[in-house]
């Protein structure tokens, strides 16, 4: 299996290179050049069969030749070993017609630990076959850094430093990264905002000689990998509520494009998918683009599902040369008029083609509140205000007589205040973190400064050299 860049100006690599690469050279992303197909009965023969071990058989056709399955396999349930859940993605029934698929129960209580934990072990085992080390290096406002954390402790040939804008992350945020106590690990609390954060980690990367020395990488949404590790629980879902004879809806609370663009990915292997919907808040760029053709950027306002507070959903490149029949001039001629002019041209043809697919839905602060008031009281189920945002998207674009799945991305209890607000009472943290509060925190301080920070970042792989 090979990839392709979707702005055309990159050599075709194989997923190893593009698990290590991340972005290609040509600021594109990587896509298959060639998508495989599941016919009826190979997706027959995933029934029954342990998560782990249907995550490595659909992954596999994306690894390649890159890791033998025997190997895959061994990384998929060794990434899934530590799920609170026995099931690892339970469905739970709402309603008639009505389930969402809880994606919460890794290590930091977010759907990011579904890739990540396939992701770090992946790392380790391209990492030996060619005997190399890297130093990934990120910045994070919250759930992405502490799920990078949590997949890269220990890790023999990952070295990670984690930048986060000092008393700026909720508590719990902070704790699930500072509380780790791995040599390989290193928080640098940054005074300046996750803006500040993202610049100084960006220079980082600007700084050639800095980039060769310690071989830095980094995990974001973009890195195929990502992706190619969310495809697997939409095929689980699908296949418990009858598929490949009977079509589902999913509904995806959205924010980088990343977690609904594998329900796509798994539509586009062949899963009877009868529709996508993508669920936002105020923060509503793609909802404004599926109803109206209007992908135009607005300023970023905070909500009470701050992983969705996002303007620029960069995976949507993907499905942008996906809708613009591969043509990669095409692709990177929008994507400049988006950055330079904040409003992405896309013809009417392929708008309509999006359409065919996928629904968008809105939710404001005030609406997901009286949701998760509303799923409590009715069902008994306390959902977290992304989750909340999916369901309640299911719920109004579903396809009649077609079984819903909501995805539930974070656990109730990693936000804890807006439940408070919309029932009355705070959700425990599960047993496996009942302790977060008393662990003792690690972390370095470093002004807003690229010296400052550039120095901690070298001393921290050095460390780990020796
Ligand atoms: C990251 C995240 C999302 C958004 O997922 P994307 O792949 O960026 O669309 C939604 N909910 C939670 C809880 C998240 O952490």
């Amino acid at each position: 299996m090979r990839y392709i860049s979707t702005r055309g100006r990159a050599p075709a690599r194989d997923f190893a290179a593009v698990l290590l690469a991340g972005l290609a050279e040509d600021g594109g992303l990587f896509v298959p050049e060639a998508w495989p197909r599941f016919s009826p009965a190979d997706w027959r023969a995933l029934r029954g069969l342990a998560y782990p071990d249907l995550a490595a058989r659909v992954m596999a056709p994306f690894v390649g030749e890159a890791i033998p399955l025997a190997v895959l396999e061994r990384i998929c349930r060794d990434a899934y070993a530590g799920f609170a859940h026995p099931a690892v993605v339970p469905l739970v029934q709402l309603e008639t017609g009505l389930w969402v698929q809880e994606l919460f129960h890794g290590p930091t209580l977010a759907f990011k630990d579904m890739a990540m934990q396939v992701l770090g072990r992946l790392f380790d085992h391209v990492l030996a076959a060619r005997d190399a080390r890297v130093t990934i290096v990120g910045a994070t406002s919250g759930d992405t850094g502490s799920a990078a954390i949590a997949a890269c402790a220990g890790r023999a040939r990952v070295d990670i430093v984690i930048l986060h804008p000092e008393g700026r992350t909720s508590e719990v945020q902070r704790r699930q990264m500072t509380t780790v106590a791995a040599g390989n690990v290193t928080n640098i609390a940054v005074a300046g905002t996750f803006d500040d954060c993202q610049d100084l980690v960006k220079a980082l990367f600007a700084d050639a000689a800095l980039r060769e020395e310690l071989h830095l990488s980094a995990v974001n949404s973009i890195n195929w990998a990502r992706i190619a590790a969310q495809v697997p629980y939409y095929v689980a879902a699908a296949l418990a509520l009858g598929a490949p004879d009977r079509a589902v809806v999913f509904a995806v609370p959205t924010g980088n494009f990343g977690n609904v663009l594998a329900a796509w990915v798994a539509a586009r292997l062949g899963l009877p998918v009868a529709r996508l919907v993508v669920g936002s808040n105020r923060n509503d760029i793609l909802t404004r683009f599926l109803a109206a053709n209007d992908m135009s950027v607005r300023a970023v306002e905070p909500s009470l599902s701050p992983s969705m507070d996002i303007q620029v959903s960069s995976n949507f490149e993907r499905l942008l040369f996906a809708l613009m029949d591969g043509d990669a001039a095409r692709t990177a001629a929008a994507m400049t008029a988006f950055r330079t002019g904040g409003r992405m041209p896309v013809p009417a043809a392929a708008w309509r083609r999006a359409r065919d697919r996928f629904r968008g839905f809105r939710l404001d602060d005030a609406a997901t509140l009286g949701e998760i008031r509303r799923l409590d009281a009715a069902c008994g189920y306390l959902a977290d205000p992304h989750t909340a945002v999916g369901i309640a998207a299911a719920r109004a674009e579903a396809c009649a007589g077609v079984p819903t799945v909501a995805m539930a991305t974070a656990h109730p209890a990693k936000f804890p205040d807006a439940i408070a607000q919309a029932v009355g009472r705070r959700p425990p943290l599960p047993a496996a973190l009942a302790d977060l509060y008393e662990r003792p925190e690690h972390y370095a301080r470093a002004p807003n400064d690229l010296a400052a920070v550039k120095a901690l970042v070298r001393a921290a792989t050095q460390r780990n050299v020796a």
